[in-house]
């Protein structure tokens, strides 16, 4: 079912709801070619090459995963762009921002553009991509390059254990900070204490505690929030743009409240595994809820929540990470063994969205604001990204909000075949997903009951996403 139909084909999506960004409209949308270009309540006046029926569903736009590692060209390879953006895909998401961790890293102009052509060759959905900030080595003259090559934002650790990612210093922070301020681009730091840390999993060890539990506990709540506070001090005296990956504590959070309160630049990410599940799960799942930070307290949980409503915390994406389930596995031996990082891109969106809406009582624009038009924004995708409006790519997801399913490694798109959330049960389904006015992913069938979500189609062949620069909204936006 590859599209050949042509570029200016006109679609109308009737009888759907759709989520705008401050309400729940009955309304039907136009798309000509790649656009949005009308949104009224009846369209069938309207000339259409194809109509598609969304009666009983909700219209979103598509979500913007801004935190997410595909790992093209390594060898072997255990996540990729294709996989990657499948699962995306079947999970609601039309564009990810991807991080520079792979082999080689992107940490150049050279290196970033090699994985920028394997973005290119393999996505199906939309991609924009981070370069690496390395301790001691890289120079304002990589970041302008990198720049140059495409780089929408960029990205260091405070803590080792990234391969090729050697933590940065407080001085390689300064720099980065200093040389990025005129540019106005995004510095995404991991932020956990290297030092506390070390020492944390240093002591585990040699106590003979290498169960699961003994993750949490070598790396607890402030040695998250010290390198927190340590970043957020740097961003104030220089000015620069900082943002905080995955935070997963409320101490962490604190410190970020009070930042924004006092004027600081700094924004801050959450993700799905720190708002639905907490320790107690590291305790069951082993090396399979192995990530960095570690999964908290409920406490936690709850507070990040808030967070998220008062906008402390900006958006929600992923961290989504590939690892084999051999590798996983090691974990139940020594959890210290198992490689930090869970697969979650194919569910996140309806898991979020299931507890947002069923167990929170959110509405639908407040977390599709968080999961699509905040990170769009922020990253300067919109008004291209993240809203249903008129202008913008049409990039739409079509979403059953009372269907029930559960988490199975079966039909699972991503390159390794496990989920962090296997065995959770979510009201939810993504029926549809269209990227810039052509056809994803299709789910129609219902095969085992309830269990519908499992049997999605991928239609659209590797290579059609589009690589997005950070011109890409307003360059863009001038030819509308
Ligand atoms: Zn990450």
């Amino acid at each position: 079912m590859m599209q050949d139909h042509s570029h200016d084909d006109t679609i109308i999506v009737r009888g759907g709801t759709l989520v705008t960004e401050t309400a729940l409209l009955r309304a039907d949308l136009r798309i000509q070619g790649e656009r949005i270009v009308g949104i009224e309540q009846d369209a069938s006046t309207h000339a259409a090459d194809r109509t598609i029926d969304a009666t009983g569903l909700l219209v979103l736009p598509g979500g913007v995963d801004a935190h997410v590692h595909a790992r093209d060209p390594d060898e072997p390879l255990i996540e990729g762009f294709h996989t990657a953006t499948m699962a995306a895909a079947a999970g609601g998401i039309t564009t990810i921002i991807e991080m520079p961790q792979a082999v080689p890293l992107a940490a150049d102009g050279d290196s970033f553009r090699i994985r920028r052509e394997a973005a290119v060759k393999n996505a199906v959905g939309d991609v924009a991509m981070y370069g690496a900030v390395v301790g001691g080595t890289t120079t304002p003259d990589d970041l302008a390059a990198m720049r140059e090559a495409g780089a929408i934002a960029f990205k260091a650790f405070m803590v080792g254990g990234s391969a090729g990612m050697v933590p940065v210093s407080d001085s390689d922070i300064m720099r980065t900070l200093e040389a990025l301020r005129d540019t106005g681009m995004i510095f995404t730091v991991h932020a956990e204490n290297a030092d506390l840390v070390a020492a944390g999993i240093r002591r585990m060890r040699e106590a003979g505690q290498v169960e699961p539990l003994a993750h949490a506990r070598s790396r607890p709540a402030p040695y998250e929030a010290e390198a927190v506070q340590r970043a957020i001090f740097l961003a104030e005296v220089t000015g620069g743009r900082l943002h905080i990956a995955h935070v997963s504590c409320q101490l962490a959070l604190e410190f970020i409240q009070a930042a924004k309160t006092r004027g600081v630049n700094v924004t801050a990410e959450t993700c799905p595994q720190y708002l639905v599940m907490d320790v107690s799960d590291l305790a069951r799942k082993g090396g399979f809820a192995r990530c960095a930070p570690p999964l908290r307290t409920r406490g936690d949980v709850e507070a990040l929540w808030r967070g998220l409503a008062d906008g402390s915390l900006d958006f929600v994406c992923s961290d989504h990470c590939g690892y084999t389930i051999a590798s996983k596995e090691a974990g139940w031996n020594d959890i210290f063994a198992a490689p930090q990082g869970l697969s979650v891109i194919q569910h996140m969106l309806p898991v979020v969205y299931d507890n947002a809406i069923h167990v929170r009582g959110w509405s639908w624009p407040d977390i599709v604001r968080r999961t699509a038009t905040a990170p769009a924004r922020l990253f300067g995708l919109a008004p291209r990204k993240g809203a249903l409006t008129i202008g913008a790519d049409a990039d739409i997801v079509l979403y059953d909000p009372n269907a029930e399913a559960t988490v199975t490694r079966e039909g699972l798109l991503t390159r390794q075949k496990w989920s962090a959330f296997e065995g959770r049960s979510y009201r939810g389904r993504v029926v549809r997903t269209i990227v810039r006015g052509h056809d994803v992913y299709e789910n129609g069938t219902i095969v085992r009951g309830h269990d519908v979500y499992e049997n999605g189609t991928i239609v659209a062949a590797a290579g059609s996403g589009r690589f997005l620069t950070p011109e890409y909204a307003n360059a863009a936006g001038a030819t509308a």
